[in-house]
């Protein structure tokens, strides 16, 4: 009988230590916060360290305000590290930005040149009328007196550099459009496309960020990677931290969404 007694006793030992580590493995992403330090830094990005740090405090509290828990914390030793680096993605977001600028100054320059040619043409139509109505009525009558015959014959000459002149501008408008149409149908190629969240990505031991625009874009990819960092998935809302899609969040006045909200209470445990 004896024999029996040593093998159940192994099995007990086992099962606790099973029992003790599927506790633990229980325990919330939401129990403790995530201590990060800042990995490599790249100055290019055109942001200091200083604004970086203040820019992850922000980005925290858009996940610990709503459940008063702290969920990140700032530790130069941890060894979760968020990255900022700088590679063709950003030089992309430059590139980006000079072609949308090229078609603000074209679409201005157009506006102006459209103007001249309009204000022109509008003061060559109204002469135009006049003269010829001017010139029907002396023809009418078997021709003019030579006061007037020569006053319409130097208005013919005006009238005709007028013309030249409207012609030139319209072939510089059209040259214009043509260039800005060309432009335009680069970017939207290029460019136009809604972002997926490539800007960042997180890995389970780091969170990398590669391209950002402006500082409230950088606050939405570091909330959205943040939320994979905590175990979030994707929600379904456009305007959601969450969403797959960069798009329709509100990045000057960040907030997470009611299904952002749920999803965290769900990991949380605290619905
Ligand atoms: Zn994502």
């Amino acid at each position: 009988m004896f024999r029996f007694i040593k093998p159940i006793l192994i099995i007990l030992v086992i099962a606790l230590a099973a029992t003790a580590s599927l506790m633990q493995f229980q325990k919330t992403r939401c129990d403790e916060p995530l201590y990060y330090s800042i990995g490599e830094f790249d100055e290019r990005f055109g942001v200091s360290l200083d604004k970086f740090k203040g820019l992850l405090l922000e980005t925290e509290e858009v996940w610990e305000e709503p459940i008063a828990r702290q969920l990140f914390s700032y530790d130069p030793q941890a060894a979760f590290k968020i990255n900022l680096i700088y590679d063709e993605r950003q030089q992309r977001t430059v590139e980006e930005k000079k072609l949308r600028e090229k078609i603000t100054v074209s679409d201005s320059s157009y506006s102006a040149l459209e103007l001249e040619y309009t204000t022109l043409n509008d003061q060559y139509e109204a002469r135009l009328l006049r003269h010829e109505a001017e010139v029907g009525y002396w023809n009418s009558r078997g021709g003019a007196p030579r006061e007037d015959y020569n006053r319409l014959r130097d208005e013919q000459i005006e009238l005709a550099i007028m013309a030249n002149k409207l012609r030139a501008l319209a072939d510089r408008l059209n040259e214009l459009v043509e260039r800005h149409n060309l432009t335009v149908s680069t970017y939207n190629q290029k460019f136009n496309v809604a972002r997926i969240f490539d800007q960042g990505q997180y890995d389970g031991q780091e969170i990398n960020i590669y391209q950002f625009e402006e500082l409230s874009d950088l606050r939405l990819v570091l909330a959205h990677e943040f939320g994979h960092a905590l175990n979030l998935e994707h929600v379904e809302n456009p305007k959601s931290v969450m969403y797959y899609l960069m798009k329709e969040q509100e990045t000057g006045n960040l907030v997470i969404t009611h299904e952002d909200l749920n999803a965290l209470k769900l990991e949380c445990e605290l619905n």
